[in-house]
């Protein structure tokens, strides 16, 4: 049995954990960031990753990462991260001297997307996408049983491809109506939100409007408050709509629903699943399944250490 060290960078924390190849995480260690310098950053990574080296003994096949932002694969340089403000930052060859092991770096919705699919829901089909629902919206393909990385390294920003151009919410990204603004967790409040005028004594808006959550909607709709449906139904019309165009922009067998708001599991289905299929033209209806991830805050560990198990991440034909 092989083993690598699954390293999950994110804006508030990074997380290492030792990960086996039948995808299962034996021992993890976190570290909060304060700082986001890149050489901060940088410092956190050694001390979690030499943790967990620690923990995993001898036999280690090498160290895998997913970070936010636009990830050369072959060097493991971080292009361009908003989340920490880098521009051609060298991650990966700063962390191979540091460590003196192999580094692979990969973007981190694109590694949860490969985690998924080797060892989540996704296992044993060839085309599929993950989508995971939380602040933004992360995602990635896989297509014919190989990760989808794009020509400069952007495929599956799906968070991005416009919905509502026209009339939606205003996304981080600058432009308007993105499915991310629409469709991840944020979206459902902003939905509530906007719906607030139609429902003055509504009981989502009773606590300080600052707390309003996603999970709070969900469970409100869930029990049948008139606000939260229509938040809900308005959302998943969104949802929806952002589904079926991956539908006809890769035609996966799958497309797994991760994030907070997918913890709604078979609610949030069958809010989708008719507007979806009556979206869908030209791939046969119904064909693809939609279903919720497994792998939860895990996949982006687990997915950075199949990079490791697979040898990096391929952006040419073998
Ligand atoms: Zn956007």
């Amino acid at each position: 049995m092989q083993t690598a060290i699954g390293v999950d960078l994110g804006g508030s924390h990074v997380t290492a954990g030792v990960v086996t190849d039948d995808g299962s995480i034996k021992v993890q260690h976190e570290l909060d960031l304060t700082d986001l310098a890149f050489d901060k950053v940088v410092d956190a990574v050694v001390t979690v990753v030499g943790q967990a080296l620690a923990d995993a003994g001898k036999d280690v096949a090498g160290i895998g990462l997913g970070s936010p932002g636009n990830v050369e694969p072959e060097t493991g340089a971080i292009l361009y991260s908003p989340n920490f403000g880098w521009k051609d930052a060298p991650l990966g060859a700063t962390l191979k001297k540091r460590l003196g092991r192999h580094v692979f770096v990969g973007n981190d919705a694109r590694c949860a997307t490969l985690g998924e699919y080797t060892f989540g829901i996704g296992k044993g089909t060839q085309d599929f996408a993950l989508l995971t629902l939380g602040t933004g919206i992360g995602g990635g393909f896989v297509a014919g049983g190989r990760l989808v990385i794009g020509y400069k390294f952007g495929a599956g920003e799906v968070g991005h491809h416009q919905i509502r151009p026209e009339s939606g919410f205003v996304c981080g990204c600058g432009k308007i109506g993105c499915f991310e603004a629409q469709a991840s967790g944020t979206g459902l409040i902003r939905h509530a939100f906007a719906l607030a005028p139609s429902f003055p004594r509504s009981v989502l808006l009773d606590a300080s409007r600052g707390k309003l959550s996603s999970k709070k909607i969900r469970k409100a709709a869930q029990a049948g408050d008139g606000h939260a449906l229509a938040a809900w139904k308005n959302y998943a019309i969104d949802l929806a709509t952002g589904l079926s165009n991956i539908i006809s922009f890769v035609n996966p067998e799958m497309i797994a629903l991760g994030g907070g708001v997918a913890s709604a599991g078979q609610f949030m289905l069958d809010a989708v699943k008719d507007r979806v299929d009556a979206l869908t033209t030209m791939v046969p209806k119904g064909t693809t399944t939609i279903g919720i991830a497994k792998l939860g805050n895990d996949a982006g560990q687990v997915g950075a250490a199949t990079m490791v198990f697979r040898g990096g991440l391929k952006t040419s034909a073998p």
